[in-house]
């Protein structure tokens, strides 16, 4: 029975806040209300869990709301405690309880207060938790993230196929309202069929987001995508956004980078103890933090509106995950930017970690990654993929302008009828025993052991496609797979074998139109010329202006020109334009001391350069990088102070004598003092090092070959050189 005393407008004002209903939310808690099953398939952001909470709180009894992760269901929780200002209204109830807890919240259930009672699935295995369920009114079973169900969902949980019986335990004729936020027509089958719902009302949204803008990008050398990143986000400055990664030690290490870029960035991974994760997901609520760098353990149940972008710097392993895992960008409609970032080699990785999978999952899995690739190498609309993937339809000329990059940049359609003749040849040729990189080596005729081995040599196919990029080759393969012109076997990993329709093919071939996918390499290039040519174009003029600064400087406070900034640091000076402290400070060589010592000058002459020439400053495209031996200079220092013989230093760190001296230069010259004299005293006379100090006082260049030259006829010695100007620029420059 209902209590309905207010219209449900009324309950949405007093327990929720909003004044209307979005989408069809309405319809849906009418038919939960109606007890009939109910089945829903709700984009993230589209106020799904709100269709089972408000059924819940006017229904008599309590609902059972099963959901997977049991640190999202305390948060759920404590949304609804706060929304009905008392704690028993909802309650959770799961491994994590004590059994005190447990008792508590059992004795809440049977005063009929409680209205929501989140569980696990693993809850409602055991036998004293059905019983006593059995024991008082449930109005309904809400199953979130329904998805979980099948094993083609993105999040398979076995314990997700049992909810059934379960529900059977407690009593059968409870009705259902299995949620989801992603699933193609094959999982909404399997959750329907699964759950036994009968007849169930079926509500799907729309898929498509407005105000998102898909990107796909190639992935080439790491460095040159990681200023691409830098640059991205510094365009749009103090901006929320995500970047999901494969693995845990890749988001530390983007992390960092983008932290010593100015960029305030934390990790996010399973590895990382609770605590620390909290505190992470905090920060990034509060916006201490801008950016997140995660791996996919990080969203679920993360609510913030304003991510306005989500880079995917791994492709993930399906376009379930990366629908869902984009979707948490622009949730408040206004623009999202997702850019993935895509390489054959990524997903190379991804199906080797199938490799030892049994083999249906192995089957599924990789189908999921052919349809990621198929995706990333597209030269469709991207909306348009997506969509179709989840059983939409999309009128591409509703992307209009370009609110994905293909529509942007549209590719024509090139005719590949002899391309794909010659690698449904080689298929052949090689027996169907090869798999993807296998048939590319052959084709672009490189001699690889195996090749050699099997003497494949000697095949017509070797070498036939030579002219040809790998990546072209792998864009043929990859649409002649998507046309079931062959196939990948499961049961031999990625062997290539033809299909009916391939023989048919190389009996009688005929047109393929396709758009050649996006050469990666190309355009890996491409942005490499441009990334670099932004961030090293040197300003001769202001370096001229710069050294001229420098002499005077020197002059005044009568050192040596190189004594008040070095050759480099002038010139990363004339590439990054420096116009403040802090920005000086993040020169090569600049320390902290360094900076206040001389910086000023140079901050303003550069600002009013700066300021006069309308210099667009690279700031955004420059990224430095993050110094891999730091630890190392830390302990040469401390080993110094304690006047520890280099010697020792040197064979404690496992260096060369000379490389100890570059590593001491680099402290020394970045305006670290550093006092050698201990070691110089045991090793040089008085004499000599007068002799090597005073021509450095007065030279016009701290060369040690231009100082060789000068004082060789003395009987000095390139190393007591190189030692005196160690001691030289650590007085006189620190
Ligand atoms: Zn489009």
């Amino acid at each position: 029975m209902i209590t309905q005393q207010k219209s449900l407008k009324g309950y949405l004002k007093e327990y929720f806040g909003f004044a209307a209903f979005k989408d069809n939310q309405e319809a849906i808690i009418k038919s939960v209300l109606n007890k009939q099953d109910t089945f829903v398939v709700m984009p993230t952001g589209g106020g799904k869990s709100l269709c089972y909470q408000l059924p819940a709180i006017i229904s008599d009894g309590t609902a059972i709301i099963i959901s997977p992760l049991i640190a999202l269901m305390k948060n759920q929780v404590d949304m609804m405690r706060s929304y009905a200002n008392s704690d028993d209204m909802a309650h959770f109830l799961n491994s994590s309880l004590t059994k005190v807890q447990s008792q508590k919240v059992k004795a809440d259930l049977r005063t009929g207060r409680t209205k929501m009672l989140y569980v696990a699935p693993e809850t409602l295995t055991k036998k004293d938790n059905i019983e006593f369920l059995s024991e008082i009114p449930v109005s309904f079973v809400a199953v979130d993230e329904a998805h979980c169900i099948s094993e083609w969902g993105h999040d398979f949980r076995p314990e997700y196929r049992r909810i059934r019986e379960m529900i059977d335990a407690i009593d059968h004729k409870i009705p259902i309202v299995a949620l989801t936020a992603t699933a193609t027509p094959k999982v909404q089958s399997d959750i329907i069929k699964n759950l036994q719902m009968e007849e169930p009302q079926t509500f799907i949204s729309s898929f498509l987001r407005e105000n998102l803008y898909y990107e796909v990008k190639p992935k080439g050398k790491k460095s040159i995508v990681i200023k691409d990143i830098v640059r991205f986000i510094k365009s749009t400055p103090r901006q929320s956004g995500i970047i999901y990664c494969l693995n845990r030690k890749t988001t530390e290490e983007l992390a960092e980078l983008l932290n010593v870029n100015g960029v305030s960035a934390a990790p996010y991974h399973a590895g990382l103890d609770t605590a620390t994760r909290t505190k992470t997901q905090d920060m990034f609520l509060m916006e201490d933090v801008e950016v997140i760098v995660a791996t996919i353990a990080f969203g679920m149940g993360i609510d913030k509106p304003d991510v306005r972008f989500v880079i995917h710097y791994n492709i993930p392993k399906s376009l379930e995950n990366y629908y869902q895992e984009t979707g948490r960008a622009g949730r408040d409609g206004l623009e999202g930017n997702c850019i993935a970032y895509y390489s054959y080699e990524d997903i190379h990785k991804l199906e080797k970690f199938l490799r030892d999978k049994p083999v249906a999952e192995r089957e599924i899995g990789s189908q999921h990654l052919m349809e990621v690739s198929a995706y990333a190498e597209s030269s469709a609309c991207r909306r348009q993929f997506l969509l179709h993937y989840f059983g939409e339809e999309y009128d591409t000329s509703r992307c209009g302008t370009g609110e994905c990059d293909n529509c942007r940049h549209p590719k024509e359609q090139v005719e590949c009828k002899n391309e794909m003749k010659m690698v449904l040849h080689a298929v052949e040729e090689v027996n169907e025993s090869g798999n993807i990189p296998y048939l590319v080596n052959l084709i672009t005729g490189k001699r690889s052991q195996d090749i050699a081995s099997f003497g494949h040599t000697a095949l017509e196919s070797f070498g036939i496609g030579k002219e040809k990029s790998e990546l072209f080759w792998n864009s043929i393969i990859r649409h002649a797979l998507l046309n079931n012109l062959i196939r990948k076997d499961i049961e031999e990993y990625g062997i290539i074998k033809l299909t009916q329709q391939g023989r048919a093919f190389l009996k009688k071939p005929k047109s393929v139109k396709m758009p050649i996918n996006r050469d990666y390499e190309e355009l890996e290039a491409e942005m490499e010329e441009a990334v670099m040519a932004r961030s090293t174009a040197l300003d001769p003029t202001l370096l001229n202006m710069l050294k001229d600064l420098r002499k005077r400087v020197a002059t005044q406070m009568d050192v040596p020109p190189f004594v008040v900034f070095q050759d480099p640091s002038l010139e990363d000076m004339a590439t990054q334009y420096p116009i403040d402290m802090d920005e000086m400070t993040k020169i090569a060589g600049v320390s902290q001391g360094k900076a206040q010592r001389y910086g000023e000058q140079f901050v303003e002459l550069i600002r009013e350069y700066v300021e006069e020439n309308e210099i667009e400053r690279p700031q955004d495209v420059t990224v430095k990088s993050v110094p891999s031996n730091s630890e190392s200079k830390v302990f040469i220092i401390r080993q110094v102070d304690r006047k520890m013989p280099l010697e020792d230093i040197a064979r404690a760190k496992k260096l060369s004598m000379p490389q100890l001296y570059t590593e001491i230069e680099t402290i020394v010259s970045s305006g670290t003092k550093l006092d050698i004299t201990y070691y110089i005293n045991d090793i040089m006379d008085g004499e000599t090092q007068d002799i090597i100090y005073d021509y450095f006082r007065t030279a016009e260049t701290d060369s040690l070959e231009a100082a060789y030259a000068e004082l060789e006829p003395e009987g000095v010695t390139i190393e007591e050189i190189q030692m005196m100007r160690m001691k030289f620029l650590s007085e006189m420059a620190n």
